[in-house]
């Protein structure tokens, strides 16, 4: 019975937060960041695509929240302000990520955030890190959190701990924010850090139990974790790709649910590492190397969160 209610809660699917990639373009090119965001990464949405994975996230009665990230949506305001008002209008809680890096005085810090205060949206989370370019953002993020706090904007600081001082998987405490070692971390920050042998990975660390939010990425992939598409939503709509997802029944994601990574590359009979730093660095690596399988065509995309920027929309 025990084991029942188990497999049942691991199933479960139950949508709450879209998570909305405007886009992957960013003015930085951070050696953390999980899709490989740049000043030159190609994929941002379309103002009818802004306005359609709104109305998509409208049209599932569970579906609470969205949130606007990327890459960094403010490059993109007038799209992410029309995103912003077409959710609140439809009384959607809306959060956004960004690392700040227009608020260059207070003055400028209260021009691009009063708005989206009269919009009433409901969490502002300032990236902030060892990671990032030349140190002048951490007073970019200083300024955006004082004017966010004076308009009312519940603000939270996303602060990930620098590589040399973690030991991963990271403080549990809440004092920084934890890096998993999946897209461009993996590969510029893995070896960095301690690892462990491949067989105690043996659970996915961040994706809770029950399915409750996806990110739509511009090429509207629909993403249970950074590269890994539960459907389209240029094709399909995104109601329909949630009601069909069977998480026991995916390639991949079944696999990371019943024993994670370790299971992974078990099932599908490749050859892992010794040694990896953390579960979503096994996950990663396991997943390029399935990149071309058949079995899997489709679901691991897009090029972008695999390093590969060529693509063109
Ligand atoms: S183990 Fe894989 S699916 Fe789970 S959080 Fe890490 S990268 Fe994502």
């Amino acid at each position: 019975m025990r084991f029942r209610s188990m497999v049942c809660q691991m199933s479960s699917v139950e949508l709450s937060g879209v998570h909305i990639l405007l886009t992957y373009k960013c003015l930085y090119e951070c050696d953390h960041c999980f899709v490989w965001s740049s000043p030159g990464a190609k994929g941002t949405m379309t103002l009818a695509q802004v306005e359609n994975i709104i109305e998509q996230a409208l049209d599932i009665p569970t579906v609470t929240r969205v949130y606007f990230e990327g890459g960094e949506p403010f490059l993109f305001y007038p799209l992410l302000r029309r995103g912003i008002e077409l959710a609140r209008k439809h009384s959607l809680e809306v959060g956004v990520v960004t690392n700040a890096y227009f608020a260059t005085d207070d003055g400028a810090a209260d021009l691009w955030l009063r708005p989206l205060s009269e919009m009433g949206i409901s969490d502002l989370s300032l990236s902030t890190d060892a990671h990032h370019g030349t140190g002048d953002e951490k007073d970019m993020v200083s300024r955006a959190r004082t004017a966010a706090e004076k308009l009312g904007i519940p603000t939270g600081v996303i602060e990930i701990e620098g590589v040399e001082q973690l030991s991963c998987p990271g403080p549990k405490d809440g004092s920084k924010g934890q890096l998993c070692f999946r897209g461009r971390a993996a590969e510029k920050l893995a070896g960095k850090v301690k690892k462990k042998p491949w067989k105690t990975f043996d659970a996915c660390p961040e994706e809770p139990p029950a399915i409750g939010r996806v990110h739509v990425d511009p090429y509207g992939n629909v993403l249970f974790c950074q590269g890994i598409s539960i459907g389209n939503a240029w094709k399909k709509p995104l109601k329909k790709i949630m009601a069909e997802l069977d998480p026991e029944k995916h390639p991949i994601i079944g696999p990371l649910m019943k024993g994670g990574p370790a299971e992974l590359a078990s099932r599908f009979g490749v050859t892992p590492k010794r040694t990896y730093a953390d579960a979503c660095h096994m996950c990663y690596e396991v997943r390029r190397v399935l990149r071309d399988r058949q079995a899997v065509k489709g679901i691991l995309v897009p090029d972008q969160l695999y390093g590969i920027t060529s693509e063109s929309r």
